[in-house]
């Protein structure tokens, strides 16, 4: 489904990942081609912008991982990056259905594949749920329509309401729904009719339905291969009656994908599902990981950034573990763990993992104690030379006014800094010499 961007995409990575060292033009330019591959691709402006900003953030902020190269660096962080892009909240297949009997509607421009979706997700629902299902077709204005369903339904083996004529949507609604509490249903399916465009008429006829039906789920259906339109029809059926999710049909075609790319960033709704056929199980769950895997084509890359990243954390903790053993503790050994801290979420998120300290947290921050200031903290030993994070101790005044300056901070905040390291070195080396780190990191090892 995404052909054309992959192998645009394929084509700038494997430029850059057989260069051994990048300059950061080297990288500037494949972004560059990366962006106008989006673009073709047809995914919106702002999305493609905010992505490329994302890209370029991170792989300039990035440590270099030894035994791979800042080639399949920047794959890997392209790759993390369309993930995030595509990802919602939730999981994308599980649709609410308790509470039964549970309503999903099913909105769509005509054509998009909506009452196929409709048949498909309830085939699904009652083969891989075991759930008992009502479709009812809501389309007034064309009497085929409502055929059709029934005879999907029919095919997937599950009940339609029986046809009555000269009813409103309104009306069949409250009959389906009647149906669904008399029959023991555990999902009732409402196929709303489409129009060829987005009208007031047909708006309201899907804002009556939904007031009285009151849907566990709206899923709008929309066609894969209209690109840009489908996220422009999603934004407006959301503004105008609220969805729940999207369902992308016709990316079994050679559509160019955008659509999938922009849908969650534009809409702030999530892909749930993408229709691949015609056939009654021609229906995916919507995994962002998948479909970045496809889009970049790069699994192997990806997997040995990782790989790499891994050793690289296990090997730095084993040599920290090792120097904490000796009691040795310098600035550069500080800076890592206030980087670790960061990582794990900041001040916030590191007392947040540890029981009853809410409050501590809360106390914390209003005495200064902040991940403003871990940055601060950060910004000061980055101004230190290798010599003097080695040894703090050589640190006298001039020293100190220069460091501080390059960080942007006062020498009060350098010497409060210098204190808790001393305290921490010191604490270090008593426990250093007691053999009782070198217990500790056993234990925790
Ligand atoms: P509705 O007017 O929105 O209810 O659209 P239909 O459900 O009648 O679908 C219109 C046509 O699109 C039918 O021929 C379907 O078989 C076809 N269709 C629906 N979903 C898909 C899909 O995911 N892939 C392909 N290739 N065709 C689809």
């Amino acid at each position: 489904m995404f052909e054309s961007l992959s192998e645009r995409l394929g084509g700038v990575f494997d430029r850059l990942t057989k260069q051994g060292a990048l300059t950061e033009a080297d990288v500037d330019t494949a972004l560059r081609e990366v962006r106008v591959a989006l673009l073709e691709a047809d995914v919106s402006l702002p999305v493609a912008r905010d992505f490329i900003k994302a890209v370029k953030g991170k792989a300039t902020g990035q440590a270099v991982t030894k035994s791979v190269t800042p080639g399949q660096q920047v794959v890997k962080i392209v790759h993390d990056e369309l993930v995030r892009t595509l990802t919602g909240e939730g999981e994308p297949d599980a649709l609410k259905i308790d509470n039964p009997p549970a309503t999903i509607l099913m909105v769509g421009l005509q054509g998009s594949g909506k009452t196929t979706t409709t048949a498909k997700l309830a085939k699904r629902l009652k083969e891989k749920n075991g759930k008992k299902v009502l479709l009812a077709s809501l389309d007034t204005q064309r009497p085929a329509a409502m055929e059709q369903l029934a005879i999907l339904a029919g095919q997937i083996g599950v009940d339609s309401l029986p046809i009555v004529k000269g009813e409103s949507a309104v009306q069949i609604a409250k009959r389906a729904k009647m149906q669904a509490n008399l029959g023991g249903y555990d999902v009732v399916f409402l196929d709303t009719a489409g129009r060829l465009h987005i009208d007031d008429v047909l708006m309201d006829e899907v804002q009556a339905v939904r007031d009285i039906a009151q849907p566990r789920e709206t899923m709008l259906v929309v066609d894969g291969l209209t690109g840009q339109d489908a996220v422009n029809v999603a934004t407006e059926f959301n503004a105008k009656v609220g969805i729940s999710g999207v369902v992308l049909t016709r990316m079994d075609g050679d559509g160019r994908g955008g659509a999938a790319l922009s849908m969650r960033a534009v809409t702030g709704k999530p892909i749930r599902f993408v229709g691949l056929g015609e056939k009654m199980d021609a229906l995916d769950a919507f995994e962002p990981e998948r479909i970045a895997g496809r889009i970049l084509g790069m699994g192997d890359i990806v997997a040995l950034v990782e790989k790499a990243r891994e050793t690289f954390e296990a090997e730095q903790a084993e040599r920290m573990a090792k120097r904490f053993a000796k009691g040795l503790f310098n600035m550069n050994d500080l800076k890592a763990q206030l980087d670790q801290m960061l990582k794990m979420g900041g001040m916030q998120g590191v007392m947040g993992m540890l029981p009853g300290m809410g409050k501590m947290a809360k106390a914390a921050e209003q005495a200064g104690f902040d991940d403003k200031m871990l940055r601060r903290q950060i910004a000061i030993i980055n101004s230190m030379t290798k010599k003097e994070r080695a040894n703090p101790d050589m640190l006298q005044a001039s020293r100190k006014k220069r460091i501080a300056a390059g960080a942007g901070v006062e020498v009060a905040e350098l010497n409060r800094l210098l204190k808790q390291h001393k305290q921490m070195a010191d604490m270090m080396k008593k426990l250093g010499k007691g053999g009782m780190m070198k217990q500790a990191v056993k234990a925790m090892m």
